[in-house]
């Protein structure tokens, strides 16, 4: 359940809700999230409180039973949500493209991609440093000295960091080397790892579960966002389908479903959702064209040597080929790609940390 309160709320409202929560044993916790003071409680309730609460003065809504996402919902906030990474703004009318290695490999490949993607005009750099493989004999990052190196490289060409926290173990290690915190597909119904997410003050991008629908993700969304952490960013990445030709059936039409449901920025990921380069291309198009608000695309300079997912890393000239198509996809819908990178929103970086 959810209480909004009032805009105009007394403290002594907030301070009656809590105790009358705290006598009917209700956990629950206390947030500012999108301009609003909600009360979000965790717990099954009864007519009776729901009567009680009802007639206490500062509450502007009760929301119960509407929805199992109702603050990812866009009843709860109509306006696309947009926040600010490293002076960038993710979110609204924006698309941003995040672009970069599937592992981190050695301190020449990070600088180098880091290199070119700052002269590409991209400001945002992926790259795993803790990978969730499937086979355990497979490389499975750098680990910490990954992280140190996406880092470094990242500083030295004034570009943003995206890269997964791999389990809550490691929030404490990933935090101060990451902008936004990608939570991976395997990960997505991890709750007390969400919930931990919540708790934290950098934006996480929460990606698709391979086989969870819409709804189940707005709901995995909803325990970051019970937890206070607004700044949540989905992720579609495909999901696993009965085609092998294919790695992951990229799901297109969850795009705008999404953003019919949802305020919450949704970027697409079409490198894992359909893990061949040839179709990296097309797809990403495809996203942006059907409302995504931005790209997570994986690059290599040599993607056949590749330490993981080479199969679907663009070779760096495909991928500046890939920006100039974006572009003109961006113009035809009327909507800015991160500023370097279309001329048209030179001056429209507003962004205030
Ligand atoms: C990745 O981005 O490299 C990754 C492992 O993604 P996913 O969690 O979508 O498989
Ligand atoms: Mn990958």
């Amino acid at each position: 359940m959810i209480i909004e309160l009032k805009n105009d709320a007394k403290p002594e409202t907030v301070e009656g809700i809590k105790i009358f929560l705290e006598e009917k044993n209700l956990p629950y916790r206390f947030h500012h999230i999108y301009q609003k003071d909600v009360f979000t409680v965790v717990s099954e309730t009864d007519e009776e409180v729901l009567n009680i609460l009802g007639k206490m003065t500062g509450i502007d809504e009760i929301i119960q039973d509407k929805s199992e996402f109702p603050l990812a919902s866009k009843s709860f906030k109509n306006e696309p949500t947009s926040f600010c990474v490293k002076n960038n703004i993710i979110g609204g009318n924006n698309i941003n493209i995040v672009a970069g290695p599937c592992s981190i490999e050695s301190e020449e490949q990070i600088f180098g991609i880091a290199e070119f993607l700052s002269k590409s005009g991209i400001k945002f750099i992926r790259g795993g440093a803790y990978k969730p493989r499937t086979s355990p004999y497979r490389f499975q990052g750098l680990g910490l000295d990954g992280l140190k190196l996406i880092r470094a490289a990242a500083d030295e060409y004034g570009l943003a960091v995206v890269t997964e926290v791999l389990d809550s173990s490691l929030i404490d290690q990933t935090y101060p080397y990451a902008d936004i915190l990608q939570i991976g597909s395997r990960n997505m119904h991890n709750f007390h790892f969400l919930k931990l997410l919540g708790r934290i003050d950098k934006p996480v991008m929460l990606k698709r579960g391979m086989s969870a629908p819409i709804a189940e993700w707005l709901m995995a969304a909803e325990y970051i966002l019970t937890e206070g952490n607004e700044k949540v960013i989905l992720c579609e990445r495909g999901i696993r389908s009965f085609d092998n030709l294919v790695r992951n059936t990229m799901d297109i039409a969850a795009i705008p479903m999404l953003k019919n449901l949802s305020h919450l920025p949704v970027w697409a990921d079409p490198s894992h959702g359909t893990g061949r380069r040839e179709l990296v291309a097309p797809v990403s198009m495809a996203a942006v064209a059907a409302g995504a608000d931005g790209l997570i695309i994986e690059i290599h300079p040599d993607p056949a040597k590749a330490l993981s997912d080479g199969a679907q890393s663009l070779y760096l000239d495909q991928f500046t080929a890939l920006l100039s198509q974006l572009k003109v996809i961006a113009q035809a819908i009327n909507r800015p790609i991160d500023p370097q990178i279309s001329k048209q929103t030179k001056n429209l970086n507003l962004c205030v940390e």
